[in-house]
């Protein structure tokens, strides 16, 4: 494993990294996403207080209108109980006394919005400029009595020297907020950044040919998804090209011995006359050309087996039928054997679901290799047993050693060489068999036969029944 861990201080990941071929880094990083998330965050605050205080601002208004009613009422009285000539002096004096201006105005001369206008005249209390002032008609005066700006901000003689106390609060409250989504921030970006530089490392390590660098595990439940594809990626393509690599070799080792002999009869071909001589060359050149259509046959498939896995487009087949079928296509490779065939362990009109395009090659290469090695005769039966459709292909012949039955089902495993050549295999059959089977979701494996020889057995999930 060449995957870097931060924490154990072997191969510490660089902490600077170019992206986009700027320098970036987690502090560079972390900025950029906090001053985009704050921002966001503080303008969508914004937005939603001037949206709730448009949406109620006609309450609010109301509600100053009759919070400020009475005294508006009385100010009015209290200037009715003198010459109107006096007014101007008594509101001097009255202002004195309030938090906020009082003042009189010409109506004439009022400069304000036409709705607001229609309310002074109206008799009602008109409010001004987000509810900081309010106009109201003195009675047949002419004149228009002026409450305010009303809060202590936009009285300055009010106001405590510095910031005024609303922008404070807003400050600090701003500034508790930005601090706390930091803190918070930190910790969540962090163990991510981690878990991204360790991928990076580990992809490049990859990408630059080391195929055994796997991703350390990823600390944060977002990338713990992430590491395993990418390590099964990197599994799946390590095997690929030790299969690939495998094929090759033992394609081109296998290749020698086919073209070496037909090279050497077509010599003696181009040598002799006799027809008798010539007819045995051909004929051993055609074996020859077989053995090389099998080869190139086998190897083809084995290898779309192991480079895809394709999609099964799995149908529900009349099991007893299909596996005659199977049976008969082969029957012609072993006249001489006796071949039966065992379906009455099968419940009648048994449905399975299988590939029909891939399945029979799981099925022929045991019924290829039973015809090869069995003496006299072949049996295959087939039941169902714990919701498992099962396949037996017994032989008579030599069988398999116990401690060779894994191995076989491995690709170019053949168990005796010289006796494997004069049956002409490569290796590949059992390999192929055991990938549909997995495809399939099933297994395949051998065992001792009751007929003395090999038994293997194809088994998988039976989702058709009867
Ligand atoms: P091959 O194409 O060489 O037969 P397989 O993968 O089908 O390749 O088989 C692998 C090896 O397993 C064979 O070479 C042979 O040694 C052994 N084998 C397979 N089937 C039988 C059998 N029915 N009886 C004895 N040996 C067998």
């Amino acid at each position: 494993m060449t995957g870097t861990n931060p924490d154990n201080g072997e191969k510490r990941p660089k902490r600077r990294l170019l992206w986009r071929g700027r320098r970036y880094s987690l502090s560079r990083i972390f900025l950029n996403f906090y001053l985009l998330a704050m921002s966001t965050f503080v303008a969508i605050a914004f937005f939603a207080d001037a949206l709730i205080s448009t949406a109620l601002k006609g309450i609010t208004d109301d509600y100053a209108r009759r919070f400020m009613r009475g005294t508006i009422l009385m100010i009015e009285d209290e200037l009715f109980r003198y010459p109107k000539s006096a007014w101007e002096k008594r509101i001097r004096i009255l202002d004195e006394k309030f938090a906020y201006r009082l003042a009189l105005a010409e109506r004439r001369q009022l400069d304000l919005p036409e709705a607001l206008l229609a309310q002074v005249d109206a008799g009602h209390i008109a409010i001004h400029r987000n509810g900081e002032i309010m106009y109201y008609a003195l009675r047949q005066s002419g004149l228009v009595l002026v409450l305010g700006p009303l809060s202590p901000s936009h009285n300055p003689e009010l106001q405590a020297p510095g910031l005024p106390l609303e922008m404070r609060i807003r400050l600090l409250t701003w500034s508790v907020i930005g601090l706390l989504f930091a803190v918070a921030l930190w910790f969540w970006v962090r163990p991510i950044w981690r878990d991204l530089e360790a991928l990076r490392q580990t992809a490049r390590a990859l990408g630059e040919g080391d195929l055994d660098a796997r991703s350390p595990g990823a600390q944060s439940k977002l990338f713990a998804p992430l590491a395993d594809t990418l390590d099964g990626m990197a599994e799946q393509i390590q095997r690929l090209i030790a299969t690939q690599k495998e094929l090759s070799s033992a394609i081109s080792h296998e290749l020698r011995t086919p073209i070496a002999r037909l090279r050497f009869a077509s010599e003696m071909m181009s040598e002799t006359d006799a027809p008798e001589e010539r007819r045995r060359l051909s004929a051993m050149m055609e074996n020859d050309l077989d053995e090389l259509d099998n080869l190139i046959d086998s190897s083809l498939t084995y290898a779309r087996f192991e480079r895809e896995t394709p999609l099964l487009n799995l149908s529900a087949v009349d099991f007893a039928e299909w596996l005659a079928d199977q049976v008969d296509n082969l029957r012609i490779l072993g006249p001489k054997l006796e071949l039966d065939l065992d379906l009455s362990r099968l419940p009648p009109g048994l449905r399975v679901a299988l590939d029909r395009r891939v399945m029979p090659h799981a099925v022929s290469n045991l019924l290829r290799n039973a015809i090869k090695y069995a003496t006299a005769r072949i049996q295959v039966s087939a039941e169902l047993a714990d919701g498992h459709i099962q396949v037996h292909v017994d032989d008579d012949g030599i069988g398999i050693p116990a401690k060779e039955r894994e191995r076989i089902f491995s690709a170019f495993t053949r168990l005796d060489r010289s006796r494997d050549r004069a049956t002409g295999g490569y290796g590949l059959g059992l390999a192929i068999t055991r990938r549909v089977m997995e495809l399939h979701g099933g297994t395949a494996s051998v065992s001792d036969s009751p007929l003395g020889g090999a038994r293997f057995t194809l088994a998988w999930p039976c989702n058709s029944t009867a």
